[in-house]
């Protein structure tokens, strides 16, 4: 199968081409040229596979030129060996008859994120070697907290590749910069930059678009990767866990066979709830797919009104990972509701990039309303939605899953909708310990790696061990660079 541009479906691409390139080069995102259908008895065939051999059979009808026992061999580096906590990989809890818990959690940084940063580099080191490509590649990462852990595990000591991470000073909690800077690997780097997350951010991109640089890399074998989430290589691998979920509620009983079901899911990027959509596509019954935004609200407006706009407030809120003003990843989707229309996509995008803001045709509106349901949340609401799960069900959740639950239940009261929902939950609540115990009404909270302790004396609910472990490790990474010499690093760490 070929992959082509959602500005443009004459280019193409080998799956090979489009997950090294990550962009296609008129900037649209890089699509499969047709989502593949699944048999009608797939979930029956999948319901007793374990998750690895569920992801093998995913991608499999995506990505020619990569063997099965290929793709079980990345499978069991980026899943097995250890990495996830639980034996299940992506476990669905259930609360009630009507709703569960898929955990996205138990990998090796507690957040969703290594869902697909554990896959991805063995598809991309791989893809090198089929796409001829004959240099290596140094993946840049300018992280405000969660990704540039997730990319560092999910890169460390894979074959052709480094990773050098960017991070603000001042800019991440101690809990996720202790994360980083004891990361281990021959083939990692963490600096810190001083500034916030968009100087960060700013000095990556400039180093992206330095020609002198790339010039100067290439001669010396290597070649700048972004791997950010719109690259095809990290969409692909979180369509798996829709269907698998799927699969653990027939496996269980809890839902009939052919019967649909709603995922409602915290978002930001809109990647992930954008891998709902491909598995619905696939053919996972999927009745509504919930999008769950915080105060940064612009697709819940969106997918309201049919009005993008992200000329408003931005505001910092306790789930971090959903500040964003511009989901990038919402461009597949309007490919697919469009029809495949790469003009029209091409005029929305141009319209965003001049003036902020577009508005879709009503039939792709009407689209979008049938797929989709937007609701969002304030703060204090996120705080309750915590305290509530954990009085009525003694379960504990970070706040971008508490985001989800509580417009899952505006979804119920606004709809009567009573079709068995499965919740994203994107964190381990420890990831997140001042916030949680804030909204569970402990007064005295502790700092940085305490919070764990007190978080677990608390609840009673253990750490994971991933981040217990990091008590009294040593920073082995202590550089700090002024935002302005950025390319310093990048030298050094590639000379
Ligand atoms: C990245 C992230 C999200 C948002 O996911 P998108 O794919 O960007 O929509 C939500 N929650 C957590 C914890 C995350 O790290």
């Amino acid at each position: 199968m070929n992959y082509l541009s959602t500005r443009n479906k004459e280019l193409r691409m080998t799956p090979a081409q489009a997950i090294v390139k990550g962009l296609a080069p008129d900037g649209g995102l890089l699509t499969p040229a047709v989502i593949p259908r699944m048999p009608s008895r797939a979930m029956e065939n999948m319901k007793d596979m374990s998750y690895r051999q569920r992801v093998v059979y995913i991608l499999n009808s995506y990505l020619e030129g990569f063997s099965s026992s290929e793709l079980t061999a990345y499978t069991a580096s980026a899943y097995g060996g250890g990495k996830f906590s639980h034996p299940d990989v992506a476990p669905v809890t259930r609360l009630d008859d009507g709703t569960f818990c898929m955990e996205l959690w138990h990998g090796p940084t507690c957040a969703f994120k290594d869902m697909a940063l554990q896959l991805l580099p063995h598809l991309l080191s791989a893809s090198l070697g089929k796409s001829d490509e004959k240099k290596s590649v140094c993946i840049l990462v300018a992280t405000s907290g969660d990704t540039g852990k997730a990319a560092l595990e999910g890169f460390r000591d894979v074959d052709r590749t480094k990773i050098l991470v960017f991070y603000p000073k001042d800019g991440v909690s101690a809990i996720q910069e202790l994360q980083m800077v004891t990361q281990e690997g021959g083939n990692v780097g963490v600096c810190s930059v001083v500034g916030n997350f968009d100087d960060a951010q700013t000095g990556v991109k400039k180093l992206f678009a330095d020609e002198r640089l790339a010039a100067d890399l290439a001669e010396r074998g290597w070649f700048l990767s972004s791997a950010n989430s719109i690259n095809w290589g990290r969409v692909l691998p979180q369509i798996v866990y829709y269907a698998s979920a799927y699969c653990d509620l027939l496996k269980t009983g809890a839902i009939a066979s052919g019967q649909e079901i709603n995922f409602c899911v915290p978002t930001g990027n809109f990647g992930n709830i954008l891998a709902g959509y491909y598995a619905k596509c696939m053919g996972v019954p999927i009745n509504k797919l919930i999008c769950a935004s915080n105060s940064n609200n612009v697709l819940t407006d969106f997918i309201n009104t049919g009005v993008y706009d992200r000329n408003r407030t931005f505001y910092n809120t306790i789930s971090p990972s959903m500040d964003i003003l511009i989901s990038s990843n919402l461009e597949r989707l309007l490919f697919e509701l469009s029809g495949r229309d790469d003009k029209l996509v091409r005029d929305y995008m141009g319209q965003l990039s001049e003036i902020g803001s577009y508005r879709v045709e009503p039939f792709i509106r009407d689209r979008m309303q049938k797929n989709f349901y937007a609701g969002c949340t304030d703060e204090d609401q996120t705080r309750e939605t915590i305290a509530r799960l954990w009085a009525e069900h003694s379960y504990l959740i970070d706040p971008h899953t508490a985001v989800a639950f509580h417009v899952l239940d505006q979804y119920r009261a606004d709809t009567g909708d009573d079709t068995p929902t499965v919740v994203v939950s994107t964190a381990s609540p420890f990831k997140f310990c001042d916030s949680v115990l804030e909204a569970l009404g402990v007064k005295e909270r502790r700092a940085g790696l305490e919070a764990l302790d007190q978080l677990s004396e608390f609840t009673g609910v253990a750490a994971p061990a991933s981040l217990a472990r990091l008590k009294g490790r040593r920073p082995r990474f202590t550089s700090v660079v002024e935002k302005k010499d950025m390319e310093a690093p990048v030298q050094a760490f590639l000379a």
